[in-house]
C-alpha cells in the first residue's frame, strides 16, 4: 500500500515539477493551460492506480490537482478537469458513476467560490485555504459514502481517517511547495529589479555630476557677458536664449539626479496633499489635451518623511502613464485616491486605458523598456526607485483593454 501511495504522490509531483523545470520564470497564460493539462494527466493516472484497501475500498488522491486548480484558476481552469475527471469515471464505469458525478458537480460549484479570497491571501494563508478546501472535500466524500452504508463499523472509520490522512499530507506538501517556488520566482525578481536600479543610480548620479560642472561654469561666463556695456540688443537677447537654454539642460540633469539615493535638501515631513494637487494641476492641460479627466480624492493624514521632488516627480510620471494609456482608448478617468490604512499610506492610480499583459507588467521598471514610440521607458525606473526610497511597495493589476491600477502602499 505504501508503494500505491508513493506513486501517487509522484503523480501530484509530475506538474509541479513540470511548472518548476520549465515554466519557472514566466507563467505566460499558454503554460497556464498546459498545467491544467498536466494536472489532468495527474487526476487520470491517480484515478487509474487508485490506493487499494483490503476492504475492497479505494482511495485516490483525483481530488488533490482539482482542488488546487480550482483555488488558483477559479471556476474557468477547472472546468476542463471536471470534463476530463467525469469522462473517465464514466469509462471506468460500474458502480457509484453518479454518485461520483453529483459529488464532483458540488465540489466544482463550491472549492472555486473561494478562489477570489484565495489569491489575496499570503503565501501561508493559500496553504490553510487548500487544507481547508481538502477537509471539507473529503468530509463531505465520506459523509456521502456514510449515507449510502449501512453499517458504519470501525473499519468505515478507520477508512475515513486514514483516506483523511493521506489527502492533507498530499495536500500539504504539494501546496507548500508550490507556494515555495511563488516565493523564490518573486524573490529573484525583486532582486533583479533592486540591483537594476542600483546600477541605473550609480551611473547616472556619476553623469550627471560630472555635466552639471561645465554647465554652471558656462552659465556663469554668460551671465557675466550679459552685463557687459560693448554688447548690442540682439546680441544680448542671444545671450538670454542661452542661459535659459542652460537651465533646462541643468533641469534634465537634476532629474537624473533624482534616480539616486534622496538628496536632503528637498526632504519633507508631510502628507503628499501638496504634491498630489501640485501634480494634478500641471497635469491638467495635458490631460485635458487628451480627453482625460483627472479625480482626485485625498483623505490621508498620515505623514512621511521624503523628497519632495522626486515624489513630484514620481506622481508626474504615473499620472502621464495613466494618461497616456487612456489617450489610445479616446480618453477616460484618471482616479486617484490617498488614503491611510493603519500604519501605512495607500495611493491608488487608476486608468481605464489599455492596459498590459502579465508579461508587460513584469517588464515594467526595465530602463528603456517602452512600447512608445517616443517613450524613454525611463519613467517606470524612476517610480520604483522614489517608491523604494520611501520603502514603499507597487502593486499592478491590470487588463487589456480594460485599464490598470497601481497600489502604492508606503509605510509611516
Ligand atoms: P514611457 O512612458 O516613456 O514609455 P515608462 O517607464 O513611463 O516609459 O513606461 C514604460 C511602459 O510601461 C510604457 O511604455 C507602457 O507600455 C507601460 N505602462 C506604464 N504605465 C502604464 C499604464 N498606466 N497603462 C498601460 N501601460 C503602461
Ligand atoms: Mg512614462
Amino acid at each position: 500500500m505504501i508503494e500505491t501511495i508513493l506513486l501517487n504522490f509522484l503523480f501530484l509531483l509530475f506538474p509541479v515539477i513540470i511548472a518548476l523545470v520549465f515554466f519557472e520564470d514566466k507563467l505566460t497564460s499558454l503554460n497556464k493551460y498546459l498545467i491544467v493539462v498536466l494536472s489532468a494527466v495527474t487526476l487520470v493516472l491517480c484515478m487509474a492506480f487508485p490506493i487499494k484497501l483490503d476492504l475492497g475500498f479505494i482511495i485516490d488522491l483525483r481530488f488533490i490537482p482539482f482542488i488546487i486548480i480550482a483555488l488558483f484558476g477559479g471556476y474557468k481552469m477547472v472546468f476542463p478537469l471536471y470534463l476530463v475527471l467525469n469522462g473517465y469515471r464514466f469509462i471506468i464505469g460500474g458502480e457509484g458513476t453518479y454518485q461520483s458525478l453529483i459529488f464532483s458537480t458540488v465540489i466544482f460549484i463550491l472549492v472555486p467560490l473561494l478562489s477570489k479570497k484565495f489569491s489575496q491571501q499570503s503565501s501561508r494563508g493559500r496553504i490553510l485555504y487548500a487544507l481547508f478546501a481538502g477537509v471539507f472535500t473529503t468530509s463531505l466524500y465520506y459523509f456521502a459514502l456514510g449515507f449510502n452504508y449501512q453499517k458504519l463499523t470501525s473499519e468505515f472509520w478507520l477508512l475515513t481517517f486514514s483516506s483523511f490522512v493521506v489527502n492533507i499530507i498530499a495536500i500539504f506538501i504539494i501546496m507548500s511547495l508550490i507556494e515555495k517556488i511563488i516565493t523564490n520566482v518573486k524573490t529573484r525578481e525583486i532582486y533583479l529589479r533592486s540591483e537594476r536600479l542600483n546600477d541605473i543610480s550609480d551611473l547616472s548620479a556619476s553623469i550627471a555630476h560630472e555635466i552639471r560642472n561645465p554647465l554652471t561654469v558656462t552659465s556663469g561666463f554668460l551671465q557675466l557677458l550679459k552685463g557687459s556695456k560693448t554688447i548690442s540688443p540682439d546680441e544680448k537677447t542671444y545671450i538670454e536664449f542661452s542661459l535659459q537654454e542652460l537651465e533646462r539642460a541643468e533641469k534634465i540633469v537634476s532629474d537624473f539626479l533624482t534616480f539616486s539615493k534622496p538628496q536632503c535638501a528637498n526632504m519633507v515631513y508631510s502628507d503628499f496633499k501638496k504634491e498630489i494637487e501640485y501634480v494634478e494641476n500641471i497635469m491638467k492641460p495635458y490631460a485635458k489635451m487628451n480627453q482625460v479627466e483627472i479625480q482626485v480624492s485625498f483623505t490621508n493624514t498620515l505623514k512621511k518623511s521624503y523628497d519632495e521632488n522626486q515624489i513630484q516627480q514620481c506622481f508626474i510620471n504615473l499620472f502621464k502613464n495613466g494618461i497616456e494609456a487612456m489617450k489610445e482608448n479616446g480618453g477616460g478617468s484618471l482616479y486617484v485616491d490617498v488614503s491611510e490604512q493603519k500604519d501605512h499610506i495607500a495611493i491608488v492610480i487608476k486608468d481605464s486605458g489599455i492596459g498590459m499583459t502579465s508579461e508587460e507588467i513584469s517588464q515594467l521598471g526595465k530602463p528603456y523598456y517602452s512600447t512608445k514610440k517616443e517613450g524613454t521607458g525611463l519613467g517606470m525606473l524612476m517610480i520604483y526607485s522614489t517608491i523604494r526610497n520611501v520603502k514603499g511597495d507597487i502593486k499592478v493589476e491590470s487588463i487589456v483593454g480594460k485599464g490598470t491600477t497601481f497600489l502604492i502602499t508606503i509605510p509611516v
